[in-house]
């Protein structure tokens, strides 16, 4: 009998053990950190035999082949060690491709993957088809693949997760945008990272599909470097070469495969960023079938996805916004850019190697002050203190809430959009973004 060792125990792993033993492999799972109560049940279920707090290499460079946590570097050193002994490490997509013939729709990008796959699947499910959420966000994949049987999967893909796939396919791959991200993972060399993400398109036939941002700088200057074999679906906010989705006349505009149109003011979602995500959606859910009627409601009834975007609450006419997911540069650009009053800018966190030059502008027009929140705000003082903004700095986000209250003014937004990571204060965005609400909520 093959072993299959799976490193980590979160959602994927502990979906790709259930999957791994349901197919007759013998199983074991070995997690650095201790393994959540959760997944121990799920994997006392099926009873397959982990180990936490430790890697024993025993146990684990036997393994035929592992699968590998996307939150694992590839240069850990039981990865190392792995690679050096001939072993495969795939990723658990990867894993799962294996034993589905459901039609995949995978998303990617810098920014904009969890709202364009839960949109994406909210059209796909609102129009009644038998179709499954998964990938960074809902069930993992192994798991739904062991456990249920869908017609369609809507999946989230990081590059993390890319970096380990090698002969899965996506009938429809969605690359959203690429702006510098993760680079600490990638050798401070965003090559890297582009190559990662390209990925997506590997193993595509004629048949399949590849929607992306027509407009991306990096995306079109990689386009012909990747030997892509899908047919491609551009798309815009403006009518233009090339692009077969786009805005015209205030309509939102799909020419292939199938015509499709609805106004653009009746999208549940608003801003330029969520113009391309609704687009993106839209081309999906067209080349699966949907009637213009079913994706026309589903684009007008989504109801957005916390933490990005998210209104809260006014206080004293202040309108407070949650972009808490907003962990690079880029995403808090397009938030500031979606703002329609003067505005109170709570950033800062862990900075991934961040250029601040990119909203240097946005801020200069739409700002009245900035709060910088983090337990090590030099770089951002660097940047901003030429600014002539008034600038707070709090180490908490109660003190973040009361500073960013009192710098506002009657009319003006508050909008969290940190352009970093989260773990110097917080345990991750959502309790970041959770703070933010309980505060504001009590103001
Ligand atoms: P991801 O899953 O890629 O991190 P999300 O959908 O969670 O993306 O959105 C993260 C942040 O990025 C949001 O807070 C929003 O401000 C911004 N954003 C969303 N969609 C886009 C897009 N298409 N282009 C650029 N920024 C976006």
């Amino acid at each position: 009998m093959k072993r299959i060792v799976i490193l980590g125990a979160g959602e994927s792993g502990s979906g790709a053990a259930v999957l791994a033993k349901v197919k007759g492999f013998e199983t074991f799972v070995s997690d650095m950190s201790v393994i959540k109560d959760k997944y121990k049940t799920l994997m006392a279920k099926y009873d397959i035999p982990w180990e936490e707090g430790k890697h024993t290499e025993e146990l684990i460079l036997n393994a035929d082949e592992v699968i590998k946590s996307p939150g694992i570097p590839n240069e850990a050193p039981i990865i190392m060690k792995l690679k050096e002994q001939g072993v495969s490490v795939i990723s658990e997509i990867e894993f799962a491709g294996r034993y589905t013939d459901a039609k995949m729709v995978c998303i990617t990008g810098s920014n904009g993957k969890t709202t364009t796959t839960s949109l994406t699947y909210h059209i796909f499910k609102s129009a009644g088809l038998n179709v499954g959420l998964a990938g960074n966000i809902g069930k993992s994949l192994a798991l739904q693949v062991a456990e249920n049987k869908h017609d369609y999967y809507i999946i989230e893909l990081s590059s993390f997760q890319l970096d380990n796939m090698y002969k899965f396919r996506a009938n429809i791959a969605v690359l959203m945008n690429i702006t510098p991200d993760h680079l600490d993972r990638y050798d401070y060399n965003i090559q890297n990272y582009i190559d990662a993400k390209f990925r997506i398109t590997r193993n595509q036939t004629p048949e399949d599909a590849f929607i992306f941002w027509n407009d991306d700088p990096i995306i079109k200057q990689e386009l012909d470097k990747h030997g892509i074999h899908a047919h491609f679906y551009p798309f815009s906010a403006v009518k233009e070469d090339g692009a077969i989705a786009y805005v015209e006349d205030h309509e939102l505009i799909i020419n292939e495969p199938i015509t499709f149109n609805m106004e653009q003011e009746k999208l549940a979602l608003t801003g330029t960023h969520n113009l391309y995500n609704s687009l993106a959606a839209g081309i999906s859910a067209n080349l699966a079938g949907i009637t213009k009627e079913n994706i026309r409601k589903a684009l007008s009834d989504f109801k957005g996805v916390e933490h990005r975007l998210e209104k809260v609450a006014r206080a004293r006419g202040i309108e407070f916004i949650n972009d808490s997911k907003a962990t690079n540069v880029n995403s808090c650009w397009y938030a500031l850019q979606s703002m329609i009053t003067k505005t109170v800018l709570i950033l800062g966190g862990i900075d991934k190697g961040n250029d601040y030059t990119e909203i240097a502008d946005l801020i200069h027009e739409k700002c009245r002050a900035l709060v910088f929140m983090g337990t090590d705000n030099s770089k951002l003082h660097k940047f901003f203190d030429g600014s002539g903004l008034p600038i707070a700095d709090v180490q908490s986000m109660k003190d973040a809430v009361e500073a960013s209250y009192k710098m506002a003014e009657k009319g003006d937004t508050v909008l969290l959009s940190p352009c970093c990571a989260s773990f110097d204060l917080f345990k991750n965005y959502e309790d970041r973004g959770d703070q933010f609400k309980e505060y504001v909520r009590s103001l």
